[in-house]
């Protein structure tokens, strides 16, 4: 059958629910005007030729018919040919006399409701034939033209997913290992907070608002307990250095990430071709943005706050400057997490910009550059196909550019924790809570 026939065939069957109930009535008047309208267009046997009684291939030109008639009615209408009946204008036509009369042939198709306005005209045929091959030849280029990802692209992918998973853990369940986060207690500082308690009622104003949870009573006591605090505290926001009371916890936490990013790291492809000093320049350059960027899993748009387990290991911001950072690092981290978040990333997408990140081949002390930038290209590369054929609209749109400005976001925050970093290390009070790998990584201002 040719695409002319499948096309047209699928014309007729768009119509045939009209064409049914008109041809029912056709059939019916064709009955009490024919002497023996027996089997035609009974129920029973519908595919039955109209005119000849053959085994009928469809609706054509408004009738059921056999492909014969069909050629014959056209031809006919085409030729606007007057047929003369030899006989008395009343033969019965069968299939195997049909070719005997033609006047009487063409009389009963047209009973039968054949209509020459369905005939499609040379023209005509010749334009649906074009516009199907056209259709078809446009949706071949639109297929071809769609990115794809090769083989080996989705190996990468695989593998950082794999990487990623093998040092993130959801349940966060190693924090419970690190120095106790001890949260000072203030009645203007934000606390462990029981979100489900404040949630809802104060959220526009959470880091103003005091958790009235059952919690805080108990963590009050533990506070008091550990630190002695007296009830002048200075104001939530002011960074008290002597009171750091998050600082063994979150130091714990950053010293277990940077292992995990290490981690990650050397999983990502390419990575372990470099030089063990370039490895490390990296490293050593990217892991606060790489605990930054991992950190966005566990942070809640509804809460405004990391949490990865429990009251206990939820942290606010006002934690994070009882570890000693300031609200100029903290705000505009706050709005990078919103910001990222907010990006609806893809886990692919997650694991490949963290990987764009790692391999960036500005970062200080990096010797071969070239090569640091060959397989950040790549990652590059399998990202923006991926976004073009996996990430659907309108969450694509502009989505590469907008990660790579997330990727220029995290420098200017690693910026201002390297200036806070060193600022909170230079006192030994505060380095001596730091790990040996922290040091390492982000600098001992003492040594
Ligand atoms: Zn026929
Ligand atoms: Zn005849």
């Amino acid at each position: 059958m040719s695409q002319l026939q499948n096309c047209w065939g699928v014309y007729q069957d768009g119509v045939t629910h009209v064409l049914d109930a008109v041809s029912e009535m056709e059939s019916m008047a064709a009955r009490t005007l024919l002497p023996d309208p027996a089997n035609e267009f009974d129920r029973n046997v519908p595919r039955i030729c109209g005119v000849c009684g053959d085994k009928a291939t469809g609706f054509h030109f408004n009738a059921m018919t056999c492909e014969g008639c069909k050629g014959f009615f056209r031809r006919s209408m085409k030729r606007k040919a007057m047929f003369t009946c030899p006989f008395n204008s009343d033969c019965k036509i069968t299939k195997d006399n049909r070719r005997h009369c033609q006047a009487c042939r063409l009389k009963r198709c047209v009973d039968i409701g054949m209509m020459k306005e369905f005939i499609l005209t040379d023209e005509e045929v010749q334009r649906k034939r074009e516009m199907i091959t056209k259709r078809k030849e446009e949706e071949a280029l639109k297929e071809s033209m769609k990115p794809k990802l090769s083989e080996e692209q989705q190996k990468v992918i695989d593998i950082l997913l794999e990487a990623h998973r093998k040092t993130y853990d959801p349940t966060y369940s190693d924090f419970t290992q690190f120095r106790p986060p001890v949260r000072a207690n203030s009645s203007k500082r934000i606390t462990r907070s029981s979100s489900v308690l404040t949630h809802g009622s104060s959220s526009e104003d959470s880091s103003d608002t005091f958790s009235c949870s059952p919690e805080s009573t108990e963590h009050r006591m533990f506070s008091n307990m550990a630190l002695n605090e007296d009830s002048d505290e200075s104001p939530p926001m002011d960074i008290n250095l002597s009171h750091l009371s998050m600082l063994p916890h979150l130091a714990d936490l950053v010293s277990y990430s940077i292992q995990k990013v290490i981690g990650f790291a050397k999983m990502i492809p390419g990575f372990r071709d470099l030089t063990a000093e370039d490895q490390i320049a990296l490293l050593k350059s990217s892991a606060i943005e790489i605990i930054m960027l991992r950190s966005n899993q566990s942070f809640s748009l509804e809460d405004m706050a990391w949490s990865c387990g429990g009251n206990e290991f939820k942290y606010q911001i006002n934690d994070v400057t009882q570890a000693g950072h300031s609200l100029e690092l903290l705000e505009p981290l706050v709005k990078f997490q919103i910001g990222l978040k907010k990006l609806n990333l893809h886990e692919e997408e997650h694991v490949l910009l963290m990987g764009i990140c790692i391999l960036s081949p500005d970062r200080p002390g990096v010797q071969d550059t070239s090569l640091v930038e060959s397989l950040q290209d790549r990652l590059s590369e399998v990202l923006q196909t991926y976004i073009l054929c996996k990430h659907p609209p309108p969450g694509n749109r502009l989505l590469y550019a907008k990660m790579i400005q997330k990727l220029a976001d995290l420098r200017s925050l690693n910026e201002e924790h390297s200036k806070q970093y060193r600022c909170l290390s230079f006192k030994p009070e505060h380095s001596m809570q730091l790990t040996p790998l922290v040091l390492e990584v982000f600098g001992n201002e003492i040594s």
